[in-house]
């Protein structure tokens, strides 16, 4: 226990940081938050700080880092990292960091992440290089369009063409076939120190205005001016899997950390999540995966039905990854989780 108390665990003021510093502390850990300047506010009043540090930007980062470094902060990084700085910068970053870098450009290329779920043998929506070979529902994605604005549905090429010409030209997009079925997130937890995949939960996320244009009659809907669907996050939704779902779910995680020992050394470890539609005919179509804690296991400070069935006391994600690097800490195998 000594030991641990050298070390802060340190994280950025948003997306998951309340779980991950609150995880921090009912570990042991004392802890840092790194906030932008206004945006303090939920970690005092939530009292997850045991200190905080304001930047101005995110570039501010950089200069912090030394100061982190010699406060042998432990870095937890989260969406908004690597949102606002890019994966470039991110891999220059030097204080000591959860997870494994190098799996961050696998994640953020579109291309590179398909063939890694695919060769996991993962079912993934097709993607039609030409819009002449639309033959059904699909749905127009846009690089870097934060939370999903500007996505449309098209159902042919001539529908395609219409709708992209709101778009500034050379702007980069994928089109993928559109699933129709119940969108699920499922978030897993890899342990290197013991080798062993973790189910923490599933989620559903709630997104402004798709998820609510249900309220609006489809009478209505023709009545109104024009409304497009889009995707904005506003919240999660917490969900417990039909059970017979499970076998399934277990074997495509292991897969993909299987995987993904292939494409880079020592492969992924640590939170990640499959962002999933499951379909009438219970297909489990798998859009995206994201590498790191996703803000669908927010819901879950004092753990999911899933973690309860394992672990005998609340147990967060964020709280997982403290108790991995106090583990870690203990064995004298830090290493091994700092990436
Ligand atoms: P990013 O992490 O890159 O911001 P994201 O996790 O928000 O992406 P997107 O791929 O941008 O996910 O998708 C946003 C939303 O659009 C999803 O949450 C889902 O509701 C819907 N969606 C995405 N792909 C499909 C698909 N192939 N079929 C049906 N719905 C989809």
């Amino acid at each position: 226990m000594a030991l641990i108390k050298n070390y802060k665990i340190a994280t950025i003021g948003s997306h998951s940081a309340l779980q991950i510093l609150k995880g921090a502390q009912d570990e042991g850990f004392s802890t840092i938050a790194i906030c932008l300047k206004g945006r303090e506010r939920p970690y005092k009043l939530f009292n997850v700080a045991d200190e905080i540090v304001t930047i101005k930007d995110y570039n501010e980062l950089f200069k912090v880092q030394d100061k982190l470094i010699k406060k042998k902060a432990i870095f937890i990084p989260h969406a908004s990292l690597i949102a606002y700085l890019g994966v470039e910068k991110v891999e220059g970053f030097r204080v000591p960091y959860f997870g494994n870098k190098n799996i961050l450009r696998f994640e953020s290329d579109r291309r590179i992440e398909r063939k890694w779920l695919k060769n996991a043998g993962l079912k993934l929506p097709r993607i039609f290089e030409d819009p002449k070979d639309i033959d059904r529902a699909v749905i127009v994605k846009f690089h870097g369009a934060k939370g999903g604005k500007g996505y449309f549905l098209a159902k042919n090429e001539r529908d395609f063409k219409q709708k992209i010409k709101s778009h500034p030209k050379g702007e980069d997009y994928v089109i993928q076939e559109y699933i129709v079925g119940v969108p699920m997130f499922i978030h897993y937890f890899y342990s290197p120190l013991n080798n062993e995949l973790e189910i923490m939960g599933f989620d559903i996320r709630y997104e402004s205005n798709v998820d609510s244009l249900g309220r609006v009659s489809a009478r209505d809907q023709m009545a109104l001016p024009k409304i497009d669907p889009s995707y904005v996050i506003v919240g999660n939704i917490p969900v417990v899997i039909r059970e017979s779902f499970l076998p399934r779910i277990i074997d495509m995680g292991e897969r993909v950390i299987k995987e993904s020992r292939k494409i880079t050394k020592n492969g992924l470890w640590g939170p990640f999540c499959l962002e999933a539609i499951l379909t009438p005919n219970e297909e489990i179509r798998v859009f995206e995966i994201s590498a790191r804690i996703v803000a669908g296991t927010n819901p879950y400070v004092e753990g999911s039905p899933y973690t309860a069935l394992k672990y005998n006391e609340p147990m967060s994600t964020g709280r997982r990854i403290a108790r991995e690097i106090k583990i870690a800490i203990k064995k004298g195998k830090l290493g091994k989780v700092l990436g």
